[in-house]
């Protein structure tokens, strides 16, 4: 049996799959249409891997598609985007369930979670319930309480523009949008919680 190294979704350690158990089958993909009007059925060869992570000992399954990668899938999947340690509780828990998210192709619901993400920020750093109320208006206090410096408003535009045509518009969200909320909202945590701690720390 091959190793098959992956990144464990359970405890977010690499580990090197060496051990486990394989499976291989056929798999007939549903019928495609070619350009000529030719509907063809294509067969695939899938090898399912089970493996235990040598570090938390939890099993994963990983289905490889040999003549097509881009199907290949693993359960549970690897979190997206790195922890962030020490956020405030709801800002950690929020920002976790957007990890998961992002994992699970959830894409409009992370974008609609970093867009709250934004909210819990400015009642975190004090925002009255007045500013609470709409959306804007507590963006609108990141700036003025200095809590975001007018320095990083295109990260915050871009969040909000993300989550607003998500939130308002009738349409899904895309991975790559999605993927740039979270890098956004990950900067943004970054810079107003995880490196002010890590700076106290080493002081
Ligand atoms: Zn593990």
């Amino acid at each position: 049996m091959q190793p098959r190294p992956y990144v464990c979704g359970w405890c977010g350690d690499r580990s090197p799959g060496a051990e486990g158990l394989e499976a291989r089958r056929h798999y007939s993909l549903p019928p495609e249409e070619n350009a000529s009007g030719e509907i063809t059925f294509a067969v695939v060869n899938v090898t399912g891997h089970l493996r235990f992570c040598e570090h938390c000992n939890y099993p994963t399954f990983i289905e490889t598609f040999l003549q097509r990668p881009e199907l290949d899938r693993q359960y549970p999947p690897p979190s997206f985007g790195e922890p962030l340690p020490g956020l405030p509780a709801d800002l950690g828990t929020l920002y976790e369930e957007a990890r998961h998210c992002m994992a699970a192709s959830a894409f409009t619901a992370a974008v609609m979670l970093t867009r709250k993400i934004l909210l819990h920020i400015a009642a975190e750093r004090g925002a009255p319930a007045k500013a609470l109320e709409r959306f804007w208006t507590a963006l609108e206090y990141l700036f003025t309480s200095n809590t975001v410096p007018r320095t990083y408003a295109s990260w915050v535009d871009r969040i909000r523009d993300l989550g607003n045509e998500t939130n308002h518009r009738i349409q899904l969200c895309t991975k790559e949008k999605a993927t740039d909320s979270m890098a956004f909202t990950t900067m943004l945590l970054k810079v107003l919680y995880v490196l002010p701690a890590q700076a106290s720390s080493s002081r």
